[in-house]
């Protein structure tokens, strides 16, 4: 199992739930994400995904996690990003995570640190360079990310699904989104993919409220939008932690359920590294979930 492609996974005609985690900050104790992998590990997501600092601040936690992953027999799927890496670097980590078995790539550009603008650049402009890359190193299975109100950068939504389409040409086996509070933005971004001729699997990434200032602040940097039914819940229970918490995990699992009935069966959960969110979620889709 745990040598599984993620787009077998993906192929496979069950519905899944994967997650993902952050490594702690650079000089932290570890322990701590090691105990949460293992918890969630324990509520049985089909794999589970390891973000990575960029400019390499977190390798070794976030291999060390990944292995942690491996060891609990579900695949890891590790983030990887160009910010200030070369092909040494990147030869070295992927040999590193393949000798904790790991087979499973996210290629991404990475976000730039503010105290890196300008000075970023490694061998890699593009994530779409380093899903080449890595590519040609091994029998990798390589996914990336998507964006169904639009990069940033992007200009417009045309743009960004064109420069999406360099995703495809590198050989990307599959794509997980950003996180959006409305499926309506979800299904009108998969027509314009599939009008634009880009047929890969895509993974709706869903993520679960549980901080209303750290939402909202994720929200501007990344463009998401607030539906009035999301952005009146987090107003209403921003000072009740446990009410939003509760509110968000509903939430969220309204967001999978009318994802999975009309047809997506791999859902990503962002689940801020919190066992109890992954585990509520999956209690509610316990009928559901393959
Ligand atoms: P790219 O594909 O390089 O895109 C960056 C910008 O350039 C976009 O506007 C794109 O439209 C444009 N572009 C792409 N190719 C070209 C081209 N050939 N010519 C001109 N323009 C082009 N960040 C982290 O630091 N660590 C993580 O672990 C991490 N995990 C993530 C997981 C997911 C599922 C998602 C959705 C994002 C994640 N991010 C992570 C954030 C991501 O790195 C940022 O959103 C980053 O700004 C863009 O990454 P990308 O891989 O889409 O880059």
């Amino acid at each position: 199992m745990h040598n599984k492609k993620i787009i077998e996974i993906l192929n496979d005609g069950r519905i899944h739930l994967s997650c993902e985690l952050f490594p702690p900050k650079q000089g932290s104790e570890l322990q701590n994400s090691l105990e949460i992998v293992n918890r969630i590990a324990a509520v049985k997501p089909s794999y589970m995904s390891v973000t990575y600092g960029a400019g390499g601040s977190t390798v070794g936690y976030s291999a060390a996690l990944a292995k942690e992953v491996q060891d609990n027999g579900l695949p890891a799927l590790a983030h990887l990003t160009c910010v200030k890496a070369d092909e040494v670097k990147i030869t070295e980590v992927l040999q590193q995570l393949q000798g904790h078995g790991v087979n499973n790539i996210l290629a991404l550009r990475g976000d730039i640190p503010a105290d890196m603008q300008g000075d970023h650049q490694g061998s890699f402009a593009h994530a779409s360079d380093l899903m080449r890359f890595v590519k040609e190193q091994g029998d990798f299975c390589v996914g990336g990310a998507a964006y169904p109100e639009g990069h940033p950068e992007s200009g417009s939504l045309e743009q960004d699904i064109e420069n999406t389409k360099y995703k495809v040409e590198a050989g990307v086996d599959f794509l997980v989104t950003q996180m959006f509070f409305d499926n309506t933005i979800l299904y009108n971004y998969m027509f314009r993919l599939l009008r634009a001729g880009i047929n890969v699997p895509v993974v709706p990434g869903i993520m679960p409220v549980t901080n209303a200032k750290q939402i909202i602040r994720i929200c501007q940097l990344s463009g998401t939008k607030l539906p009035p039914q999301f952005r009146a819940m987090v107003e209403k229970f921003a000072d009740k932690p446990e009410a939003l918490k509760q509110a968000g995990i509903a939430y969220a699992t309204g967001q999978i359920i009318d994802l999975i009935s009309n047809g997506f069966d791999n859902v990503h959960i962002y689940t801020m590294n919190k066992p109890e969110i992954f585990k509520g979620i999956m209690d509610n889709l316990s009928e559901i979930v393959d």
